[in-house]
């Protein structure tokens, strides 16, 4: 019988945007996942700063950016957790809880990296999981050829096998920060609830909050 294939998608969601939610769709139609999980970190332990928005908006946030489709889910693992939050420990808790029958892949886009390098346990990381590294408008092409000393051949094969051709989306939840702080729209780069609840909630609003 053919495995289960789940797909987890972690980030700060600072806030969810359409860049996100387009490129999900389109890797999980590719891999050929049952659903994707979305797991706001509680901080990323590379970004240096702390999100803007706290954790139950950003939980909030992606729950309306996702009603309505089906094979998109969220889990506030990460939240729950003391921070930093690491994705080698998600991955294996997932992996626990799903059992050996079902492949775990994990999302990252082209920006993250020249970040692996840091991340904690990234050599068991790619072996733990399905490490897939989508397009990213403004980034080159994702290329692992690089990393072969530091990983070896086979996992950097593994990396390049990984790659999907997601459409490019020009968006990030840093340029829509700055454009609230400036009081600009930003409607064309959310979902309509995001944007009703960012409004609602004034968010982003001040510069100080920005970055
Ligand atoms: P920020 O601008 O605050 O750094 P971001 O827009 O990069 O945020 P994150 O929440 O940090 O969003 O991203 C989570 C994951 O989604 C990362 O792996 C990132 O590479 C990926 N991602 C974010 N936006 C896009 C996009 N437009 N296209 C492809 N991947 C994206």
């Amino acid at each position: 019988m053919a495995k289960r294939k789940i797909a987890l998608f972690g980030g700060t969601f600072d806030p969810i945007h359409l860049g996100h939610t387009i490129v999900a769709a389109n890797a999980v139609e590719h891999i050929g996942a049952e659903k994707i999980v979305f797991i706001p970190a509680k901080r990323s332990p590379l970004k240096g700063f702390l999100p803007k928005a706290d954790d139950d908006a950003r939980l909030e946030m992606i729950a309306l950016a996702i009603a309505g489709e089906k094979s998109f889910q969220v889990s506030d693992c990460e939240l729950k957790k003391p921070a930093p939050s690491y994705t080698l420990e998600t991955v294996r808790q997932f992996q626990a809880d799903y059992g050996s029958e079902t492949t775990i892949y994990w999302l990252v886009g082209a920006d993250s990296i020249d970040d692996l390098v840091h991340w904690y346990g990234i050599v068991e990381l790619i072996d733990a999981c399905i490490l897939t590294t989508m397009y990213r408008a403004g980034c080159d092409p994702p290329d692992f050829a690089g990393f072969e000393a530091l990983w070896g051949r086979q996992r950097v094969e593994k990396l390049q096998r990984n790659v999907i051709q997601t459409p490019l989306i020009d968006i990030s939840s840093t340029e829509i920060r700055n454009r609230l702080a400036a009081g600009r729209d930003v409607t064309d780069m959310l979902t309509p609830a995001v944007a009703d609840y960012i409004r609602k909630h004034g968010l982003y609003q001040s510069k100080a909050n920005s970055g």
